[in-house]
């Protein structure tokens, strides 16, 4: 199909007051909806996190991109190279600088650039040929996609400012039994089997007691991870991987970097515990895993196609990951409905995918989806894996044009978590990693 059109659409979603290691969520988060229209007036959609940066490169690409045909995903990938730079490696990612700590492992805008154009591309070719992306991507193993509880500490507040305010769905989570009634609520409401607390917020024995409470409260029967985000020393990523040997499913960044996670695995081997190591921090793209297989430093890579590279870049990290025997899981950041149908065809094509899957979307506000219908509904932790072509949705028009209204309304624009803790929570806060 003929790419006609290139929209690209900046929207703004509430955002709860969720802490992580850098800082606190703010009150919204910026998404970009890339829109293919195709000659005959069909639309495929992709999404990605929003920054200007490539908010502005996307702009730029669309002359180039349109009259190309959408089922040419490789033509479409060297245009953006082509675009981006001679040399992509002097351009930085322009989105995970907000945890990106260390000049030496500076990651590349293209696979992040690229990624909502081949999604959008593979939805509007999925719609022209009458086929499921999941098809497109080499067909379904599975019909149905489970995702994991994902809990944060929080703060009281439902995200939104002034006359947009949310309700507190959740309420706050500050304490062990915070986050329990947190995984409670979501399991109820969602059905999830198994539960990531997201870390490195308080010092680490708290955030043992409450890994602990969730063990006590769900049982053996229900796998935990923890993600602190690299915000703790090998030393305490070895202390606290002993103490919680009996309780992880992975443990997912616990310190910074490749040679810090092999240091913290061989010290836990040598302490006879053997949890695996989980990432989606310090091997984030290719060129990064031969030396994370050298040092055996990540036994599960939590893929993510926003910044993999694209879907079917992300079939192929699959397919290198069951070559040398990594797991796979799958990333996730605040996300609209585009992005949760276009991981759950992702997760459909990948036979080794076989942990339950990382989501934001029980974070997502009902208000704020854009497409037809309203959220995209689970059953017992899944979603179901759509039959009919391309995506499987349609896009909310009004909704989309409000999500657009409101970023326009909104002073934020690239993701700060730090600052925002500063003006809201402790003026004095650095950003430390590792802070334990
Ligand atoms: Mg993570």
């Amino acid at each position: 199909m003929k790419i006609a059109d290139m929209i690209v659409t900046p929207v703004a979603i509430a955002d709860a007051p969720l802490r992580n290691a850098p800082g606190i969520h703010e009150p919204y988060v910026n998404r970009l909806i890339v829109e293919l229209v195709g000659e005959d007036g069909e639309s495929g959609f992709g999404e990605a996190a929003y920054s200007t940066q490539m908010h502005e490169d996307l702009q730029r690409l669309r002359p180039e991109i349109i009259a190309c045909d959408a089922a040419t995903q490789q033509r479409l990938y060297e245009i953006v190279a082509t675009h981006l730079d001679a040399d992509p490696e002097n351009r930085p990612d322009p989105v995970l600088k907000n945890f990106d700590l260390s000049p030496a492992k500076v990651k590349t805008a293209l696979p992040r650039t690229f990624s909502p154009i081949e999604v959008a591309a593979l939805d509007l070719t999925g719609r022209s040929l009458g086929l499921p992306v999941a098809e497109l991507l080499g067909g379904r193993v599975r019909d149905t996609v489970p995702f994991s509880a994902y809990l944060f500490y929080k703060h009281a507040g439902g995200g939104g400012e002034g006359v947009d305010e949310r309700e507190d769905v959740y309420g706050e989570a500050m304490t062990p039994e915070g986050v329990v009634a947190q995984a409670q609520q979501m399991i109820d409401r969602y059905g999830f089997k198994s539960i990531k607390l997201k870390a490195g917020v308080f010092p680490p024995d708290d955030e043992i007691a409450a890994i602990r409470a969730l063990r006590v409260a769900f049982g053996p029967g229900v796998p935990l991870r923890i993600d602190p985000n690299t915000a703790w020393t090998v030393e305490t990523s070895i202390r606290v991987g002993k103490e919680l040997a009996d309780d992880l499913e992975y443990f997912e960044d616990p310190t910074f970097g490749i040679g810090g996670m092999a240091a913290v695995r061989h010290g836990l081997l040598a302490e006879g515990v053997d949890i695996p190591n989980a990432t989606n921090m310090c091997v984030t793209a290719f060129s990064h895993i031969p030396e994370s297989v050298r040092e055996d430093a990540v036994q599960v890579i939590l893929g993510d196609h926003h910044y993999w590279g694209g879907l079917r870049a992300t079939v192929e990290l699959g397919r290198i990951c069951s070559t040398f025997g990594i797991g796979m899981s799958m990333h996730s950041n605040s996300h609209l409905g585009v992005s949760l149908m276009a991981m759950t065809h992702l997760a459909a094509a990948i036979p080794n995918l076989t942990y339950d899957a990382d989501t934001h979307y029980p974070w997502l506000d009902e208000g704020d989806e854009i497409i037809v219908g309203g959220k995209v509904a689970f059953h017992d932790g899944c979603v179901t894996v759509p039959t009919i072509p391309g995506l499987g949705f349609e896009i909310d028009r009004d909704a989309l044009a409000r999500g657009h209204e409101r970023f326009q309304r909104i002073p934020y624009r690239d993701r700060d978590d730090a600052g925002h803790m500063r003006r809201t929570v402790d003026p004095a806060w650095e950003r430390k990693l590792p802070r334990w």
